[in-house]
């Protein structure tokens, strides 16, 4: 099927499913915005991120007044910025389950509806990345979930902002194991050589290009992913991050609330 005539399908299977129905909030069921699965006192219960870093997105220490996060003045995070919708602790945390592991699609939804709203913030004034990119799963991966979380955040994403989507031009051609319970050393061990692109992908193409992605923890993938991006070209393109969750590992390695 042509990208034109599955982008038509899924607006109109979108209209059926989620705009023809009255909203419902997925977190107490009672009526939802206009447009959005989520009564307002759910939206203002969320756990918001305060102060993110402008790099990593993760919070800047309280009254240190730093531009940057320490790890970011170090440059050691490689995306240029990253915006994310809300901090990952319960019920956001939830509601990720939710989506990725419960087929519930209206939870995504509603996370990257907020995430929408963070990126007009964000960008007002300046321009937004040329092309979106969602983080790929392994194909076996895909296969036993039967959707990429990412894409689906990213597809809705390139409706409303009107930024082409890549489908297909990152590949995951190595199967990890689960980032979870891995310190940030075995993150990055776990990920080594795990994308690839296709040949179509030129490096000096684009100005700037945003990567998408459901929960960010170390950045490890993201890094992986931008080291890939940036290899071989003469002008890289700038890398965004965009993510429904911003999360951080605790001493066992484990990702907690901030
Ligand atoms: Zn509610
Ligand atoms: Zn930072």
């Amino acid at each position: 099927m042509s990208t034109r005539l599955w982008n038509s399908l899924y607006q109109w299977l979108e209209i059926v499913q989620f705009r023809l129905p009255p909203p419902t909030c997925v977190l107490c069921q009672r009526r939802g915005q206009p447009l959005r699965d989520l009564c307002q006192p759910c939206q203002q219960s969320l756990p918001a991120l305060n102060q993110p870093c402008p790099g990593c997105a993760l919070p800047l220490p309280p009254g240190t007044g730093a531009a940057l996060c320490g790890q970011c003045q170090q440059g050691r995070t490689r995306v240029h910025t990253t915006v994310a919708a809300c901090r990952y602790a319960e019920p956001v945390s939830a509601l990720i389950t939710r989506f990725k592991y419960q087929r519930q699609l209206a939870a995504g939804r509603v996370l990257t509806s907020l995430l929408l709203d963070r990126i007009h913030a964000h960008y007002r004034g300046h321009n937004l990345p040329q092309l979106l990119l969602p983080v790929p799963l392994h194909p076996q991966r895909l296969r036993e979930r039967g959707y990429n979380q990412s894409l689906l955040i990213a597809r809705d994403l390139s409706q409303a902002l009107r930024i082409p989507l890549a489908t297909g031009l990152l590949q995951r051609h190595r199967r990890t194991s689960p980032q979870q319970g891995l310190s940030a050393r075995e993150r990055r061990h776990n990920l080594r050589n795990a994308f690839a692109l296709s040949q179509t992908w030129t490096s000096n193409h684009y100005q700037c290009v945003a990567l998408v992605d459901d929960v960010v923890t170390t950045m490890s993938t993201i890094n992986e992913i931008v080291s890939v991006l940036q290899r071989g070209g003469e002008r890289p393109p700038e890398i965004h991050l965009w993510c429904l969750a911003r999360a951080w590992l605790d001493q066992d390695g484990q990702a907690r609330p901030l």
